[in-house]
């Protein structure tokens, strides 16, 4: 057990978490790295350079002649994933904290070290990318000797391109941080602090022994869920599955045992053994619940059990996915999804489409509701239609979130404008360095899941980072806002909003629906109603469009090819009474400008 560290790394997205652990595997000769990195191994992960599902790998280092076991925990760096975060860091004992020379202290730096220091670990400050020629290492040294008020020299320059800085990084994580403690003659304890899905084996569920020591064949139950399992393999995971007679205290590793459905395996539940238990589960255990939802209806119609089979298989791996069975009167029959967040939600949209060949219309995202009647009783709501009629309702709560805005000084004025707008309450501001601050908001999360992250982006020129957490629901005065096409109210297109600016709003979803629905061979009205109130209009004229008639007759293959063209066109298109509306006006509200 003195020769196990276990330690993750957190960073800021981009600051070089993935370079540098490829890094390290390299120099242990854990793996050889040809190109790419190896540990996103999703696609879509590379791509949008994030780390989805965090994942764990043994490195074996030699220092002073003695053999250490080194466990890098991979943590997840997007806030939709934090509570999958807090579990990868609660299986450590200590904590790379790296910072881009060229950025600086960000958002998810500063909240990710809390996490850290929260779980009690030992912290190893790294300034990376000091190859690059904008590096300010003595100005990000000062914003991490102000941060977690160390010594500057405890701070190690690296850099994950060239290689420098990585010796002092393996060394450092041998010396300062603390091996593993637990009585490995106590019952067993083991911390699930992720899951992994392999097509062949089934849900691979990964932990950190506690206490105890738990051995193939072994008859376990998971705390959580109540549910019994054997043991078919346990073992540790290199660059593959190392299968081993047994997991001991402090040691992080695998369990194989027949799970088919990633929702049987819960991110922070506690695993022991059935005779002999463990007298309680491992603290901090959250079941994690989804925040924002949205409706997702196959275009064709008859795609509709081929859609519930994709979602089915989509969480297999996938635990946080929730659905269910919805109708709706302009869509048709489709589901109701929950996801974590935003960032979740378009990573499904994506998964969907490229991995399963699915044609969905996805509606605007809401967040989940708590509506009280005046009876007292609370329902939860995820979906604006499915809100009791407006004399039964006492009142309606929201989530909101505690957001975290890092930036530099000339970006405070519209970022503050934008926050208020949205209903946020400024809670304090603190400097990060220089001219650098920290903004703490309100907000309700309901406004971020609407166009707040593209404007924050775009007012401070890509200069702000922001991160966030759910804190609470909160009493909000929301009025629904219905959209009606020709008079027919469109279900798929209500939303709920601040009583405030819902006829502001109202009046920016019609002109916005005009650009979006193109011109038919009728007019169309679009109104936005609250209650049996019309608030705004728009038209959009009647056109008689002949494409053919340019062609002048002649050329029959250029006039079918020219049909052809129309009719793809529309595939993206869904009829909703007698006209014809694109997928992109679905999400029209989330481009309001
Ligand atoms: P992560 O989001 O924290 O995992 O960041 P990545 O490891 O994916 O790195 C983000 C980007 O920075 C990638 O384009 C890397 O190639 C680049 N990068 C990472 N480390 C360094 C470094 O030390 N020097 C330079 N010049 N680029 C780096
Ligand atoms: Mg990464």
């Amino acid at each position: 057990m003195d020769h196990i560290r276990n330690f993750c790394i957190i960073a800021h997205i981009d600051h070089g978490k993935s370079t540098l652990a490829d890094r390290l595997l390299e120099y242990t000769q854990t793996i050889k790295i040809t190109e790419g990195q190896m540990l996103d191994d999703m696609d879509l992960e590379r791509e949008r350079g994030i780390t989805i599902k965090s994942h764990a790998i043994q490195m074996e280092y030699v220092s002073n002649k003695e053999k250490y076991i080194l466990n890098l925990i991979d943590t997840p760096g997007h806030v939709d994933f934090s509570y999958e975060v807090s579990r990868s860091i609660a299986a450590c004992e200590g904590a790379l904290l790296i910072v881009d020379a060229t950025q600086g202290v960000q958002a998810q730096t500063i909240s990710n070290l809390y996490m850290a220091i929260d779980h009690n670990l030992e912290i190893i400050p790294v300034i990376n990318k000091i190859d690059m020629p904008n590096a300010m290492p003595e100005e990000v040294e000062d914003e991490i000797v102000d941060l977690i008020g160390c010594d500057p020299e405890d701070i190690i320059r690296a850099s994950g391109k060239t290689g420098e800085g990585v010796p002092e990084i393996l060394e450092a994580i041998v010396k300062r941080i603390p091996a593993p403690k637990g009585d490995i003659n106590a019952p067993l304890q083991a911390l699930i602090f992720d899951s992994i899905f392999n097509s062949f084996r089934g849900i691979i569920t990964l932990c950190k022994v506690e206490n105890g020591v738990i051995k193939k064949g072994d008859k376990v139950k998971f705390v959580q869920t109540g549910m019994e399992y054997t043991a078919d393999e346990v073992g540790v995971l290199k660059m593959d599955m190392v299968p081993s007679k047994q997991l001991s205290t402090g040691e992080v590793g695998y369990i194989i045992s027949g799970i088919k459905n990633a929702t049987e395996v819960k991110v922070g539940d506690t695993v022991t053994h059935i005779e002999n238990p463990c007298k309680n589960a491992i603290e901090g255990f959250q079941e994690v619940k989804p925040m924002v939802f949205a409706g997702v209806y196959p275009i064709d119609p008859n795609d509709y059990e081929n859609l519930r089979a994709s979602l089915e298989k989509l969480q297999l791996n996938d635990a946080s996915l929730t659905f269910q069975p919805e109708s709706s009167q302009a869509l048709g029959f489709g589901f109701r999804c929950g996801f974590l967040g935003l960032l979740h939600m378009e990573i499904i949209q994506e998964r969907l489409d490229r991995e399963f060949n699915m044609d969905v219309i996805t509606t605007v995202p809401n967040v989940s509701y708590m509506v009280y009647d005046k009876q007292g009783n609370v329902k939860e709501v995820h979906n604006p239609s499915g809100l009791p009629d407006q004399t039964m309702i006492d009142h309606i709560e929201e989530p909101y979130i505690k957001a975290s805005i890092i930036t530099s000084s000339e970006y405070i004025g519209p970022i503050m404008t934008l926050c208020l707008d949205k209903r946020g309450e400024l809670v304090s501001q603190n400097y990060v360095s220089g001219n650098r601050l920290e903004l703490i908001f309100m907000i309700p999360l309901g406004e971020i899941v609407i166009d707040f992250y593209d404007k924050l982006k775009s007012i401070s020129k890509g200069y702000a980072s922001f991160d966030y957490h759910i804190d609470s629901f909160r009493p909000s005065k929301l009025a629904k806002l219905d959209i009606l096409l020709n008079g027919e109210p469109v279900d798929a297109l209500s939303t709920l909003t601040h009583e405030s600016n819902a006829v502001v709003f109202g009046r920016r979803m019609c002109e916005k629906l005009k650009d979006l629905i193109p011109r038919q061979q009728f007019d169309i009205a679009i109104q936005a109603a609250i209650g049996a109130k019309i608030v705004a209009r728009e038209t959009v004229k009647q056109v008689r469009k002949d494409v053919t008639a340019k062609c002048y007759g002649g050329d029959i293959s250029r006039k079918r090819k020219l049909l052809e063209k129309q009719k793809k066109g529309k595939k993206r298109m869904k009829q909703i009474g007698n006209v014809q509306v694109p997928q992109k006006a679905f999400l029209a509200v989330l481009k309001l400008d």
